[in-house]
């Protein structure tokens, strides 16, 4: 294991060597979808770049426990304190129960993540499933004095935190700031500084998603369920927290206060953030009517979509920007990014078409499973990984085109190489229309095989006949003479 990994963390604010606490072992938290609609760009950045670390961490040789959550009660709208439940209102617009508001939207989340290749968390743990876990993360920080009751709700002192810690030191900010661009909304009596937010709210009567607790029927606080769930499965310290960028503000910087309250020491050692998603240079909002969904890019069904953008397209496009840059989705963009793809694509298969010489002549490999390490352990730098592969793929073409040669040794690395950085670590996979159109071709060529086969027959050609017969046999395919012609399958 080499260790070398440089990852930038956000809470120092610069880039840090990667030495897990308990190695070989790694924890690694990822703030997961809210499951009240289906899931878009914003939900396939922080997927896709916290599948490469996942991926990456584990060839690396790390045993990784990657937890993802799915949150499914208490995050309210706006992200505030007020507001309906996202989930429940959902619910009620649909006139269906909260849970099956979560079940519908998971299990289509999972289909989409499945489609941009994204690999399953070790464990996706529900916040309806920790209340348990919640109700004693707020006892903690009651017992420690950083909260306080009101009128059944609890609410965490920002204050009083802040007199001994630094509220404010994820997201760069001091007290002062977060009061002054605190909302006054509705239902703020209950606080004793808008700053503060809450860790248990009062259920009211109409509320559906409520469990009993010892401040009386309520819901917790959207901040807690990560606080409590990455304690429980990964421990008071792990490695990693991740997430989209827009979350370093309430959630990430409460997330912080609360563990610190409550354990009296932070539990996150490096804080990971993926930037956001613009649409032609616009933020992605449902009010700004540039809302799409990863469904409507996979099947072209969005007015601002000049065509389907396959799954793997979107994944590319992701990748080949840094994960802290922002990324600008546009169909210019995307369908450059198709064509990118497919010449990466192109190039592997070119790859399997070469017949090595004695000798490399006219190019030269050397180093580039070295280079491609290189730009992964600097911050997972996947767009100059995906350059090296280009200027790989040059080379090759090069070769293909007889101007220059290849040895059997460098093929065979080149191979290995494209295989462990596009397929394993990128995790940009054949699309399954590829396949379709490979097996319609395979089937044509077998079609016109035995169409020759027919031919031979009809000319009393046994030898010929029989030789087609034979050797189709020998690979597996059984071919059966019908009235009006032939039958044939491949029996694997
Ligand atoms: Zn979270």
């Amino acid at each position: 294991m080499e260790d070398k990994l440089i990852i930038y963390n956000t809470l120092s604010r610069k880039k840090e060597l990667f030495v897990p606490q308990h190695a070989p072992h790694v924890g690694m938290y990822v703030c997961g979808p809210t499951v009240y609609g289906d899931a878009h760009l914003g939900h396939a950045r922080p997927a896709i770049t916290f599948d490469i670390l996942f991926r990456y961490l584990t060839h690396l040789g790390y045993k990784v426990r990657y937890v993802r959550n799915i949150t499914d009660v208490g995050h309210l709208e706006h992200d505030s304190d007020d507001g309906e439940d996202k989930i429940e209102k959902k619910a009620r617009l649909e006139q269906l129960e909260p849970m099956e508001v979560v079940q519908y939207y998971t299990i289509r989340y999972h289909k989409a993540m499945e489609a941009l290749n994204v690999l399953s968390p070790s464990i996706e743990p529900h916040a309806s499933g920790h209340i348990i876990e919640q109700i004693q993360l707020v006892e903690n920080i009651l017992k420690h004095g950083y909260a306080y009751e009101s009128e059944g709700s609890v609410y965490f002192d920002v204050t009083k935190y802040n007199k001994d810690h630094h509220y404010g030191i994820l997201s760069g900010r001091n007290l002062d700031d977060v009061i002054n661009t605190t909302r006054e909304l509705d239902g703020q009596q209950e606080k004793h500084n808008p700053a503060d937010f809450a860790l248990w709210k009062h259920a009211q009567p109409e509320h559906i998603m409520r469990w009993p607790s010892p401040w009386g029927d309520g819901f917790p606080g959207w901040h807690c369920e990560c606080t409590a769930m990455g304690k429980k499965y990964l421990g008071d310290t792990f490695d990693i927290h991740g997430g989209g960028m827009d979350l370093i503000f309430p959630h990430h910087e409460c997330e912080i206060a609360q563990a610190v309250a409550s354990q009296g020491h932070p539990m996150v050692r490096y804080w990971m953030h993926n930037n956001m998603i613009t649409i032609n240079g616009q933020k992605m909002g449902k009010s700004l009517g540039n809302f799409i969904t990863l469904d409507e890019f996979f099947s072209g069904t969005n007015n601002l979509l000049a065509q389907p953008y396959s799954p793997m397209t979107i994944r590319f496009f992701i990748l080949q920007a840094h994960y802290r840059s922002t990324v600008d989705f546009s169909n210019d963009a995307l369908q450059a990014a198709g064509k990118g793809l497919e010449r990466l694509q192109e190039g592997m298969k070119n790859l399997n078409r070469i017949t090595p010489s004695e000798q490399t002549t006219g190019v030269d490999f050397s180093g580039l499973r070295e280079k491609c390490y290189e730009a992964m352990n600097d911050d997972l730098n996947t767009p100059i990984v995906i350059s090296h592969l280009f200027d790989a793929i040059r080379m090759v073409n090069t070769v293909v085109d007889k101007k220059a040669t290849i040895s059997a040794d460098d093929l065979h690395e080149l191979k290995e190489v494209f295989h462990l950085f596009v397929c394993d670590l990128l995790g940009l996979k054949a699309e399954a229309e590829d396949n379709a159109a490979r097996e319609e071709a395979f089937g044509k060529a077998v079609d016109m095989l035995l169409e020759e086969r027919m031919k031979a027959k009809m000319n009393k050609d046994w030898a010929t006949s029989d030789k087609i017969r034979n050797r189709m046999a020998e690979l597996g395919f059984e071919v059966k003479d019908t009235k009006d012609g032939f039958t044939w399958r491949l029996n694997k």
